[in-house]
């Protein structure tokens, strides 16, 4: 399934000017062809580095996997749900994209956009919380890559602000899509039954929906359930379920124990206790969440999510 080694074929269509007719060059891209630079992060079982093409100059965010470390963790089936994932979401606008995959002797690399800006929780983080502006901008496009990908039949499982990437022009972008549910399609509906309910998974806990802590089950609910927790997270500067350890958050979780601070915004309440409800099936959907007054001004059908400038970051203040 992986690229040749050290190479992907890259098709070149060139067309002759005097008979006009084109021709297809394959051009085989590998490890040679890009320089490596900083290190930008490390994952559990990645590390993350600026790659930088150098026929074109391009940077790229090159992911590094040890493979005999992959296979002694068996982490191997995580490492194929990514590429298989990013794959089938590869023209999403709100989605990390893949370029390329390679493999040599030790490692399996994947080169991915760069997303210079950093993930979410930094921002977060930095400026202690987000006024109304940047909760509407930011997570309409959250929300936006979140029904993309649905659609697509891929439920994320692990979203969290640690997740969402920033682009150049500050667009999100999600990532990590290691532990995704990639759903089958229904051969005569030709329709994902994004219903279809899977087990054995733990995301995070602060993120994590009572569903999966109850009966081990979920199915695309728990993304807007997350997408509810980083909501209340902009305003709030931290999500609604966080204790001193894993056991007391996920306690809290199941009970729905969540407190608004003083202040927050009586319309982002509204929605968001739509939002964190126990039972997935009473749960707003992305369309309804959409639908959310919260939204009024935001235009879902235009492409506006994505095309507006991002407003100038600054904390929420009551
Ligand atoms: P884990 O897989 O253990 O949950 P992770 O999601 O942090 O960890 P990676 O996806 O391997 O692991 O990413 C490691 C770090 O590299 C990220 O935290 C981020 O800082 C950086 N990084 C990852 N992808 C990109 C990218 N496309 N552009 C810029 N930086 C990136």
């Amino acid at each position: 399934e992986w690229a040749e080694r050290g190479a992907a074929k890259i098709v070149k269509e060139v067309v002759n000017p005097e008979t006009g007719v084109t021709a297809r060059h394959v051009i085989k891209k590998g490890i040679k062809d890009f320089k490596f630079g900083e290190v930008l992060g490390d994952g559990s079982y990645s590390t993350v580095m600026l790659a930088r093409s150098i026929d074109s100059g391009k940077k790229y965010a090159v992911k590094v996997l040890n493979k005999e470390y992959l296979i002694r963790q068996k982490k191997v089936k995580y490492v194929n749900i990514e590429k298989n994932t990013l794959q089938r979401l590869n023209d999403g606008r709100g989605i990390i994209k893949l370029y390329f995959t390679f493999q040599d002797e030790a490692s399996l690399y994947f080169l991915l956009e760069y997303a210079p800006n950093g993930d979410f929780l930094s921002v977060i983080k930095k400026y202690g919380s987000l006024n109304q502006d940047c909760s509407v901008y930011y997570s309409a496009q959250i929300l936006d890559a979140i029904d993309y990908l649905h659609q697509k039949g891929v439920i994320h499982r692990d979203i969290k602000p640690e997740n969402i990437l920033l682009d150049k022009d500050m667009k999100v972008k999600l990532t990590d899509f290691g532990t995704a549910k990639l759903v089958e399609k229904d051969e005569t509906t030709q329709t994902y039954n994004l219903l279809e309910r899977s087990k054995s998974f733990v995301g995070t806990a602060e993120y994590v929906s009572p569903e999966l802590l109850n009966d081990n089950y979920v199915d695309y609910k728990c993304d807007i359930w997350a997408f509810g927790c980083i909501l209340f997270q902009m305003i709030a500067g931290k999500p609604p379920f966080k204790a001193t350890n894993e056991y007391l958050t996920f306690q809290k979780v199941m009970k729905v124990q969540y407190a608004f601070t003083a202040g927050f915004p009586l319309i982002i309440r509204d929605l968001i206790k739509q939002i964190l409800v126990k039972n997935p099936e009473q749960r707003l959907d992305t369309l309804q969440v959409k639908k959310h007054h919260f939204f009024k001004d935001t235009n879902f059908h235009d492409g506006s999510v994505w095309d507006t400038d991002p407003p100038e970051i600054a904390p929420y203040k009551i």
